[in-house]
């Protein structure tokens, strides 16, 4: 499940927090921008990333790599970027979810978070406990608390063209795989016939695939997701590997890392999606690594409800 943190604690956040308590919503204000069919249609803008790796050790690396100063090297972009929220798809620790680690994070993103909104889901490299311990206290838990998920962290950001939903994919910590499991596939497809037809992106860690290494119950996800119109994209990281892909006309968004890349071919960095109703653009902001696609456009449509 995801957790967000907002370093200023204002009336306003404290009455979304009230809410999500009982499970509703978290609903936040839309940025202003041009439609893509309607030039006074609100836009969306969202700061993605993914694998942060945050070490308690500002020195560890991997591959000539410090996560620790990538995204200390990012963060002043995402405070100017000023997006209307930060998410974040997991592997936020460096490898088994310290207490320490997670204080290095909360450290790194609190300039951030004065400003806007974090949201943050959970990788196969944390660790649920201490992760609610380091950030539970920072203007509540805003996460669905309802009685199949209180194991889970699952957040709903609600703006105005665009629900996204965040999943909890951890199964187990430093092992590969990942698994949203039954009840919270269950709760995903009940929520999703009850709510309106702002189009739906899901967000969680894992990588899509049929590998050992990947979302497990991927194949039961797209069988109850594809005939829901209103889902348009799915927004994972895991792979450190930035690209994009389609299945049955859902978009699928690989994040870059932030905190190293596997392969030399790509970039670390972030994503900036400008969202509107019809679908969106996508931005690529490359801190390091492969450099050859900073500030490409990748620009997505989505499929009709
Ligand atoms: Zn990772």
């Amino acid at each position: 499940m995801a957790e967000i943190f907002s370093g200023s604690m204002n009336r306003r956040s404290f009455i979304q927090t009230g809410l999500a308590a009982f499970g509703t919503l978290v609903t936040l204000n839309a940025g202003c921008g041009a439609g893509l069919t309607n030039k006074d249609e609100k836009q969306t803008r969202l700061a993605l990333l993914a694998d942060t790796h945050i070490p308690e050790d500002v020195e560890n690396n991997y591959r000539g790599f410090y996560p620790y100063r990538n995204l200390e090297k990012i963060v002043p972009d995402l405070v100017s970027n000023s997006p209307d929220g930060v998410l974040i798809a997991g592997d936020l620790a460096r490898l088994t979810g310290q207490p320490g680690d997670y204080a290095n994070l909360k450290k790194l993103l609190s300039p951030v978070a004065e400003k806007t909104p974090v949201f943050m889901a959970l990788g196969n490299h944390d660790d649920r406990q201490n992760f609610l311990k380091v950030f539970g206290d920072m203007a509540g838990v805003r996460a669905v608390r309802e009685p199949p998920l209180r194991d889970k962290h699952v957040v709903i950001v609600k703006k105005t063209s665009t629900r996204v939903i965040m999943l909890d994919s951890l199964l187990y910590t430093n092992k590969v795989p990942g698994l949203l499991g039954k009840a919270q596939r269950q709760w995903l497809e009940n929520y999703l016939k009850e709510c309106d037809e702002t189009p739906v992106i899901l967000c969680f860690h894992h990588t899509l695939s049929d590998g050992d290494g990947d979302l497990l119950d991927v194949p039961r996800l797209f069988s109850m997701i594809t005939p829901i119109r209103k889902v348009k994209a799915i927004v994972y990281g895991h792979s450190h590997a930035y690209g994009f892909s389609e299945f049955e006309g859902i978009h699928l968004i690989n994040l870059p890392a932030v905190g190293y890349n596997f392969s030399d071919s790509d970039p670390i960095g972030w994503v900036e999606a400008r969202l509107k109703s019809r679908g969106g653009d996508f931005v690529l902001h490359a801190a390091g690594g492969n450099l050859d696609r900073d500030g490409s456009v990748t620009k997505l449509t989505w499929r009709k409800g």
